[in-house]
């Protein structure tokens, strides 16, 4: 049994707004808090703390495979994998890397999503310029955002051609609880149609990471001749980013 969990993690964010320190793992009540705890250090403790249970002998033989660079897509996995082979050879892969519908109710993950991270690059200007023909002129800013304005549709699901979702036979989450864990401010409605299983497992996403732009002290009054921004693309079970689409 090959045991796999990841010990990258996001960066802490705002350290003032966390309740205790980010670095120091710390318990309340009855739950661990610290930076990563709920993605993926919890998944290397559990597996940790799977073999203590047996006392360092688990009845089977099991390959302890701890992953540092999930955070960035894997790059060099694939290589490290077939370098590897013998060495992580095994019957069973068991990935400790996903969620629970609540506290203390445990869930079995059957399939998970593929990624591809992009940078997509808008370019309509030689120079920056005035705008005061910005009706005649396509600046790149402009045109940046009306073409991530395409991406999804009037209720939010993804809609890129090619890109399909699976059915899920999962069971929906009490919607309470599944609001509250992800943090969603009241009034705010869940994009996208279908259950929550299947938008979470079963559904491409595409999300805007981040972009390349003037902030708004920053930004003066000229049109931008570039714009760039950073889509997140998660790829519903069974289909394969081994032969991305090309527009
Ligand atoms: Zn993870």
């Amino acid at each position: 049994v090959l045991l796999y969990a990841h010990l990258d993690v996001q960066p802490t964010g705002p350290v003032e707004q966390w309740t205790s320190p980010p670095f120091e793992a710390t318990e309340r009540d009855g739950r661990l808090y610290g930076r990563g705890a709920a993605d993926d250090k919890a998944g290397v403790l559990m597996h940790l703390a799977v073999l203590r249970a047996f006392g360092g002998r688990p009845p089977v033989g099991v390959v302890l495979f701890l992953e540092g660079e999930e955070e960035i897509g894997s790059p060099t996995l694939p290589a490290l994998l077939a370098e590897h082979r013998e060495a992580l050879r095994c019957d069973v892969i068991v990935i400790a890397d996903s969620s629970n519908p609540a506290v203390d109710v445990p869930a079995f993950t059957t399939s998970l999503r593929g990624l591809v991270d992009l940078v997509v690059e808008v370019r309509t200007l030689e120079r920056p310029a005035t705008p005061a023909s910005s009706a005649a002129r396509a600046d790149a800013l402009t045109a940046l955002c009306r073409l991530l304005a395409t991406l999804h549709d009037e209720p939010g699901d993804v809609a890129v051609a090619g890109l399909r979702r699976s059915p899920s036979s999962a069971p929906e989450p009490d919607p309470a609880v599944f609001r509250a864990d992800a943090g969603l401010l009241d009034g705010v409605e869940l994009v996208g149609s279908g259950t929550v299983p299947e938008r979470l497992w079963h559904a491409p996403a595409l999300a805007v990471l981040g972009m390349d732009v003037p902030s708004t002290d920053e930004a003066s009054n000229v049109l931008l001749p570039a714009a760039r921004a950073k889509l997140s693309l998660r790829l519903a079970p069974a289909r394969t980013s081994t032969r991305p689409r090309r527009r």
